[in-house]
């Protein structure tokens, strides 16, 4: 008997989520492997001429080059397709790169552009520097503020583009609400959703028409590798996003396309236990950092303003959390004395990292800007990782009490 292969879209569409993740998107080779192949080539050889030509033709399926295919990068693009409950999908270089062609290759001269102020650093410099070069026009505004989506709506806006959970502030979007606005008005929603990974949020349910994400982040989960992905209907990835694609070149490597689709296999519990130590440390924290007159931000708290809403939206609320402790002093006093944790600007690893978002991450912004979006000179990231999380406490207590908060 024939088993199902991962690729055969009418059996794995109908299988559960974590099923997917294991299994989805394997495309065995004749050799019967049973980890996945990893095609480090950039070309491919054909029986005869025609056979070529009927492929470039498109009137044939097969490879011709790997940056228009690749037998590794289809495999982690079908599991992704699979887990975000997507049409399709296209992996690309870094997030970054997936980014950037999310949005140059559906924006033009004219357009508008309203994206979210408390952002990424390099996808606020997308929306600040970049497209206003090439003549599009963006607005920037409160995500967390309904009215402020309906308000910058322009004639020419074509793409709504946000984060949620956002970095570092961890403000949350009304899925909801964004994404039957944005249909009401033909444009079409990018949503970044790095933070969450298709284990904690699918924006496409909500009606998101391309989610977009940094797969270095939990889709890897262990620091190896920058990736990105995008998602969207068959329709707007053949059209839209791979005249694009193709010609500029954003693509991922095989070797790191296939460490990504090795780590989407444990990306459900990664992300879910990750989520619990978060809401560990944060309940642990808070206290704390409120008697010492600072701040939380954290989806996963009560005390978020959205966490009723974060709660609604997402299976899990993520690892990743910020707490302001009042001046960049005391944030690099209780950086300098962590023992365990340690202090690195990357997220949705197994390990425990915490920056300062203000000197790194959104270093290159303008002080104002900052402002803005809320990132303080006090303000600590942090990305809880799958130890033991009673380490990790014992670590932030000890790292809080040299500081001098107590
Ligand atoms: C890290 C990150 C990116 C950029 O991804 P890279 O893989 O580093 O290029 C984009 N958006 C968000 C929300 C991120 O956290």
């Amino acid at each position: 008997m024939k088993k199902t292969t991962g690729m055969d879209r009418a059996a794995t569409r109908k299988w559960r989520p974590q099923t997917q993740a294991v299994r989805g998107g394997t495309w065995r080779s004749e050799h019967g492997e049973t980890s996945e192949a990893l095609f480090l080539t950039s070309g491919y050889t054909y029986e005869d001429a025609q056979t070529v030509a009927d492929r470039f033709a498109g009137e044939a399926d097969g490879m011709t080059y790997s940056r228009l295919q690749n037998p590794t990068v289809a495999m982690l693009e079908e599991r992704i397709a699979l887990m975000e409950g997507a049409e399709a999908c296209r992996a690309q270089a870094s997030g970054m790169a997936a980014m950037t062609a999310s949005l140059l290759c559906q924006l033009s001269a004219g357009d508008h552009c309203v994206a979210a102020r408390a952002a990424f650093g390099s996808c606020r410099w997308l929306v600040d520097n970049l497209l206003p070069r090439f003549g599009i026009e963006t607005t920037v505004i409160d995500s967390a503020d309904n009215a402020a989506w309906e308000a910058a709506i322009r004639p020419n806006t074509k793409v709504f583009f946000f984060e949620t959970p956002a970095n570092p502030t961890l403000d949350i979007v009304d899925l909801q609400f964004v994404c039957d606005l944005a249909k009401a008005h033909g444009i079409t929603m990018v949503v970044d959703n790095a933070f969450a990974s298709p284990a904690l949020q699918k924006p496409m349910q909500f009606g998101a028409d391309v989610v977009a994400y940094s797969a270095t982040k939990l889709m890897d989960g262990q620091g190896r590798v920058l990736a990105g992905a995008i998602c969207g209907s068959e329709e707007w990835i053949n059209e839209v996003l791979l005249p694009f694609q193709r010609n500029t070149g954003p693509n991922i490597a095989p070797f790191n396309a296939w460490v990504v689709h090795k780590g989407l296999e444990t990306l459900d519990l990664r992300a879910r236990r990750q989520s619990e130590n978060a809401v560990a440390l944060g309940e642990f924290l808070e206290p704390r950092i409120e008697k010492a007159g600072g701040r939380m931000l954290h989806p996963g708290l009560p005390s978020h303003p959205r966490h009723d809403l974060a709660i609604k939206q997402m299976e899990a609320t993520g690892p990743i959390f910020a707490f302001d402790v009042g001046t960049q002093d005391t944030a690099f006093a209780i950086l300098d004395a962590l023992e365990l944790v340690d202090i690195s600007n990357n997220i949705g690893d197994a390990r425990s990292l915490m920056c300062h978002p203000a000197s790194t991450t959104h270093a290159s912004m303008s002080e104002e800007a900052r402002a803005e979006m809320g990132v303080t000179e006090g303000l600590l990231r942090i990305n809880v990782g799958l130890e033991d999380v009673a380490d990790v406490i014992e670590d932030m207590d000890q790292a809080l009490a040299r500081a001098g908060i107590r």
